[in-house]
């Protein structure tokens, strides 16, 4: 997502905090101090307050990491995740198929926050757990007390039925089992423009926490929506749906002599680089071409290829797509159990699209290959 930072990798989940975090960190840490109090004090508020938003922090990670749990109970993997100050997007390797599937999976986030505030209140003595509900703000009383009212909002916030909160989730798995899964997606995609609004007014006028809500879900409808728009193109397809099956590999003692034919002929642009039958990298062609240019024909593939991540011909297609367009790649190799079975290309996908388009949307919509190539291209930017 555009506007955030790569901080970790966990069990192969990239992990992202996007600005809106740290500025909402930051903010959070800030109202802990009173303006009318001692400096000093102050200081040992704005200490408490970092500790705070560290806390909270860590309870938005464990947010995102039930929501990889329950996917991957599913069977569906984990890419990414993005941090935003309501929670994230977890950018899963496939989307769930059966709309209960996704019902658990938007669950598990809000889920944590609320267990999180329950096992606080257990923690509480008598004289804190007595105190009124109207006394639990994000500002007030004990340390606890307030991380507690931190998870109570961050769960019932991300409950509020509008994309791309989880909520929003939970309200399109449930209207998908009464109607398809792109209207559910625009209910409930519709429903968050009109929560960004609301919230936006409330910011203006009462608390401004919700102008962090707003934003919050105007980052995630953005990339909501490019995900939707993707999938709208490709269909809920699988890469080995679209895939290219017969190809040709290299090996690494092959020279560039024997590979630029293929090239000229327009047969196959890039090539998977195979030892002993194992995917070892991949012979691109604007690699080809310069070495080519510098160095001439006798250069061995060893000295060109280029270690590339493979897909899986499970893998959703338009997930695949993303890939590519991270990678900026016009091909990758598939592989599955440690051997190569297919190889992606663009050129695949816009036919394969194309073929969908004849399929699904009648035969008014086909374009031809070169169009429909570009859209894909336009839509990968
Ligand atoms: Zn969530």
């Amino acid at each position: 997502m555009k506007g955030s930072w790569r901080i970790a990798q966990i069990a192969g989940v990239r992990l992202y905090v996007h600005w809106t975090v740290l500025i909402l960190s930051g903010w959070f840490a800030l109202i802990q101090m009173r303006l009318d109090d001692a400096a000093a004090d102050n200081v040992r508020r704005l200490a408490e307050g970092t500790g705070l938003a560290l806390m909270v922090l860590v309870c938005l990670l464990l947010h995102e990491a039930a929501h990889a749990v329950v996917a991957w109970r599913h069977g569906i993997g984990t890419q990414e995740v993005t941090l935003l100050p309501l929670g994230g997007v977890a950018r899963l390797e496939a989307t769930p198929e059966e709309p209960t599937q996704e019902l658990w999976i938007a669950l598990a986030g809000p889920a944590v926050h609320l267990a999180i505030a329950g096992g606080i209140y257990g923690l509480l003595d008598d004289q804190a757990a007595a105190m009124p509900w109207s006394a639990l703000t994000l500002t007030g009383g004990p340390f606890l007390l307030k991380l507690m009212a931190a998870n109570l909002a961050l769960g019932v916030l991300n409950l509020l039925p509008a994309m791309p909160l989880d909520g929003g989730r939970v309200l399109r798995a449930v209207l998908a089992f009464g109607t398809d899964y792109a209207q559910a997606t625009r209910v409930a995609a519709g429903l968050g423009y009109v929560l960004c609004v609301a919230s936006a007014a409330l910011g203006l006028f009462s608390n401004p926490l919700w102008l962090f809500v707003s934003l919050a879900v105007l980052a995630g409808a953005k990339a909501e929506a490019h995900t939707v728009q993707t999938q709208a193109a490709l269909g809920n397809a699988r890469v080995r749906q679209a895939m290219r099956r017969r190809l040709r590999t290299v090996t690494e003692d092959e020279t560039l002599a024997d590979v630029v034919g293929e090239v000229v002929a327009g047969e196959q642009l890039d090539f998977p680089v195979v030892r002993d039958e194992r995917l070892v990298g991949m012979l691109f062609q604007k690699d080809l071409l310069r070495k080519l240019s510098d160095e001439g024909r006798s250069v061995r593939v060893s000295e060109v290829l280029r270690r590339a991540p493979a897909l899986r011909p499970t893998q959703d297609l338009a997930d695949a797509c993303q890939v590519l367009r991270e990678l900026g790649c016009t091909s990758l190799p598939v592989v599955q159990d440690g051997h190569l079975v297919g190889l992606l290309t663009l050129k695949n996908m816009a036919q394969w699209t194309t073929l969908y388009a004849a399929l699904h949307l009648g035969s008014g919509a086909v374009h031809d290959d070169d169009e429909q190539a570009e859209q894909l291209v336009s839509l990968m930017r």
